[in-house]
């Protein structure tokens, strides 16, 4: 029989742990796809899909479905959280009651040009100088160089730091048509878009030979590749065009394909990164106490693709690799990662041959902040009328 929900009994229960994460991989399973639950006990996924597909079919995506819960739970233990600070009961007096961003949309404050790209109008782009002033700030206090970084990266700098096997997932490739006369004649007189997009065939694009670039800091790391630091140690700082393709994940401001961050990245000696990190922290608790922001600072893992999942986030904790700050979002009575504090070891130092006076690879770290999502957060937790914001931002947007 076909069928437009599918329920599935994994074959081995999904830990509480990991329901969170099984469900957004879920995204990735099949192009049918279109949103998936996981039951709160571990025992049923439900997909729902696009269109009614037949047996067959269904098998097939059950069969790619177990593939997943095998590779995510056989083995996988749960990751002690660490809580650095915890400020999610400050009070939220004029918090929203449902998600901003239809609001925002409705009074023409954000549009939406696709899946995950947004135009943002004179209010989320006049919060956003307001954080992006705060963290320029932050940067300021580190002496931070400033640094303008392309949109584009080759393929060749994913590949050297093992980006295809860590997120195949959520990369955004960029191509070009061929440099050929006839291709390019022919495109200018028959180009035309259907539901899918354009409708030109895949023969006439370049191969891809660079992508749009995932993250900030990896720009930095490749213009120091394949020689001694200059002075032994690096601080820079810059914002940039972020790219991460989530799939049916991006259905709201919260989750964009097209995204913004404002990076301050070290690069020197293990003490040095360390502890730059942690003065970083230290320094934004001062800033987000100022304005008043519900949030906690905790252990995390980046989304690692299914394969690479479970042995790279237990790494990554038991290391201490990466803490996010979760701002509360009062609506849905949960938290969103509005930024990160990373230490990646000596990982870009050894993969790109970046090296420390006295030869070693240098250590590299990054302070992250999701520009977007920090807009987001506040308008959650302060509401969509500045009246009610705290002085120093309705003083800083006026
Ligand atoms: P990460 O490097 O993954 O820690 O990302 C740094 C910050 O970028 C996160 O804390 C978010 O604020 C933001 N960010 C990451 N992915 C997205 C996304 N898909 N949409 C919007 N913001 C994002
Ligand atoms: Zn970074």
């Amino acid at each position: 029989m076909s069928a437009t929900v599918l329920e599935i009994k994994p074959v081995q229960a999904i830990p509480d742990f990991l329901i969170g994460e099984m469900r957004a991989k879920m995204a990735y399973v099949d192009e049918a796809v279109a949103g998936a639950q996981v039951a709160l006990a571990g025992n049923l996924i439900t997909l729902q899909l696009k269109r009614a597909l037949g047996e067959s079919e269904q098998a097939l995506i059950e069969q790619k479905v177990q593939r997943v819960v095998v590779a995510m739970v056989k083995g996988a233990f749960k990751l002690k959280v660490q809580v650095l600070e915890d400020f999610l009961d400050r009070p939220v007096l004029s918090a929203v009651a449902e998600d901003p961003t239809n609001t925002l949309l409705a009074r023409g404050e954000l549009s939406r040009e696709a899946t995950g790209i947004y135009v943002l109008g004179p209010l989320l782009t006049r919060l956003v100088a307001f954080f992006e002033h705060q963290f320029v700030d932050l940067a300021s206090s580190f002496q931070a160089e400033p640094y303008r970084f392309p949109t584009l990266i080759p393929a060749r700098y994913l590949e050297r730091v093992d980006y295809f096997s860590a997120f195949p997932h959520s990369l955004t490739f960029a191509t070009h048509l061929r440099s050929d006369l006839d291709v390019i004649d022919h495109f200018a007189s028959h180009a035309a878009c259907d539901e899918h997009g354009l409708t030109t065939s895949m023969e006439s694009f370049s191969g891809v030979e660079t992508l749009l670039s995932p993250a900030v800091c990896y720009h930095l790391y490749f213009s120091l590749a394949d020689r001694p630091l200059p002075s032994g140690q690096v601080v820079a700082t810059a914002v940039g065009n972020c790219f991460r393709y989530e799939s049916t994940n991006l259905t709201s401001l919260e989750r964009m394909w097209n995204f913004t961050m404002r990076e301050i990245i070290f690069v020197g000696p293990k003490d040095f990164v360390l502890a730059n990190r942690e003065t970083a922290r230290q320094r934004m608790s001062e800033k987000f106490a100022g304005i008043g922001l519900a949030y906690r600072v905790e252990s995390a893992n980046d989304p690692f693709f299914i394969g690479e999942f479970k042995k790279q986030a237990a790494f990554q904790s038991a290391f201490q690799l990466k803490y996010e700050i979760r701002a509360r979002l009062p609506f849905k009575d949960s938290t969103l990662a509005v930024g990160s504090y990373n230490y990646h070891q000596d990982f870009f130092g050894r993969k790109l041959n970046m090296t420390l006076p006295d030869g070693s690879p240098a250590h590299t770290g990054c302070v992250a902040f999701g520009l977007e999502r920090m807009a987001y957060a506040f308008l959650s937790q302060f509401g969509l009328d500045p009246a009610a914001w705290p002085e120093q931002v309705r003083r800083a947007i006026a």
